[in-house]
């Protein structure tokens, strides 16, 4: 079994994704680091290299994420399911604050996310920023 996904489905994963990290959503363009297909279900959890099982996510979140697929909800301090990109929706479990720069967990999976992936990282939250003036802003 292939344990990376071939170029094709890299192509597929960035356009699927339009061109931003699936949790914390900065753009491809402006990164200075390369983005990764994460594995949502990790290889040594028996996860697979096929197009329903990848994500496309900047370094960071993937680093964060790791092998991982529970966090801690920070309100309830239950253990639950990180947000996945192919069956759940963005913006059913995350919404940005009233200045764009901070992404907000409205959900338990949405809060134990922000946390372990730390999707409010102060270069992220920057970026934000910068890209807000720059009316580039996802
Ligand atoms: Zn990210």
């Amino acid at each position: 079994m292939r344990n990376s996904p071939s170029p094709q489905q890299r192509q597929q994963i960035e356009a699927r994704a339009n061109g931003v990290c699936e949790y914390c959503k900065s753009p491809v363009r402006y990164a200075v680091q390369s983005f990764e297909c994460d594995h949502i279900i990790p290889l040594a959890l028996d996860g697979t290299t096929e197009l329903d099982n990848l994500a496309f996510a900047c370094g960071g979140c993937n680093r964060y994420k790791s092998a991982k697929v529970v966090g801690i909800d920070p309100d309830s301090r239950q253990p639950v399911p990180f947000f996945h990109p192919r069956q759940q929706i963005w913006d059913d479990h995350f919404i940005w604050n009233d200045t764009y720069a901070i992404i907000i967990g409205i959900t338990a999976t949405g809060r134990a996310t922000v946390n372990a992936l730390q999707l409010n990282r102060l270069g992220v939250v920057n970026l934000r920023r910068m890209l807000i003036m720059a009316n580039e802003h996802p």
